[in-house]
């Protein structure tokens, strides 16, 4: 209840209904992705770093998404630039924010009910299985388990090879909001790895059956690189920061696999560092000394290198 209480003092009651909304599945839902507020740090990093023939490109593509209205921010400014820079950053939540869209539908789940096709989408599927990849390790000699597919690598380099200038429109326009996402959860760590134990034989799904205090390994990490709330403002100052505070990537690779190659060698050496137990709900495991800090580098690290990474490819493929 904290957040919504912060959230009636800051926005006017003409747009309340709206914010409580557009939030609902962030406070209602377990963990997922990075939060909200990191994906929108990362996408303002890379909208930065666009030249000006493919921001005008990213801009129309984006305005032909279906969802585009609802890609804003209450207090962002309503000129044109401003508007175009808001529905690219807020369009980064948008594959977590189907997750509870009753228009789509969880294609994951065996008894699964397709709902009926709306004009601008290639299809309702919420594609949770898109956000990570179960690369398997083990720490006590356990028999690791096949990888499944599709996950982020596989759809990272199809995403990758559809968006283009030449294109069909409407195809680059529901790839985009994806593309910004995935981008962003391939470089947390804990979307990488899937730590495999005598106790989860078949892997701990990426840190979300491990428990810390409060929340789960998965969600721990998802929030340790920024805020847990933020406006639009904020967005733009902690980009501004993230940047001053950390230089591009001197060579830039444009292939997902290295980015989570990355990821997964981080999972191995930074996040599974508290010993082979996995925790519950009510005893969770304790952390040892100087964990937080160092998972809040690296998390910070990590998603504003994917910003500027973002920017990159976007300026490649659509230039
Ligand atoms: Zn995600």
């Amino acid at each position: 209840m904290r957040q919504y209480n912060i959230l009636m003092r800051v926005f006017a009651p003409s747009v309340r209904l709206l914010v409580i909304l557009a939030l609902l599945p962030a406070l209602a839902a377990p963990a997922w992705a990075w939060n909200f507020p990191a994906h929108w740090i990362a996408a303002a990093i890379a909208y930065q770093r666009l030249t000006p023939a493919v921001r005008a490109k990213v801009d129309g593509f984006l305005r032909q998404h279906p969802d585009y209205e609802k890609m804003n921010f209450v207090d962002a400014p309503t000129d044109p630039e401003s508007r175009a820079r808001a529905a690219f950053i807020h369009a980064a939540s948008w594959p977590d924010e189907i997750r509870d869209d009753a228009r789509l539908y969880d294609d994951t789940k065996a008894d699964a009910v397709p709902t009926p096709l709306l004009p601008g989408f290639p299809g309702m599927q919420r594609h949770t299985n898109w956000h990570y990849i179960n690369m398997p390790f083990s720490q006590d000699d356990s028999r690791l388990t096949p990888t499944p597919t599709p996950n982020v690598g596989t759809e990272l380099r199809r995403l990758l090879d559809e968006i283009s200038p030449t294109a069909d429109p409407a195809t680059v326009a529901y790839d985009l909001p994806w593309f910004i996402h995935l981008v962003a959860d391939s470089h947390n760590p804990i979307h990488a790895g899937s730590r495999v134990t005598k106790d989860l034989p078949m892997g701990d799904a990426n840190g979300s059956l491990v428990f810390v205090p409060g929340k789960s390994l998965h969600g721990y990490w998802d929030d340790a690189a920024s805020p847990k709330e933020i406006n639009y403002a904020g967005i733009l100052k902690y980009a501004k920061d993230y940047m001053a505070q950390q230089p591009p990537p001197v060579s830039s690779t444009l292939n997902p696999k290295t980015w989570l190659d990355e990821s997964f060698k981080l999972a191995k050496s930074d996040v599974y560092t508290f010993g082979p137990d996995n925790g519950t709900k009510e005893k969770p495991i304790t952390l040892p000394p100087g964990y937080a800090q160092n998972a809040q580098k690296i998390a910070k690290q990590r998603l504003i290198k994917s910003g500027y990474l973002l920017g990159t490819a976007l300026n490649l493929r659509l230039r």
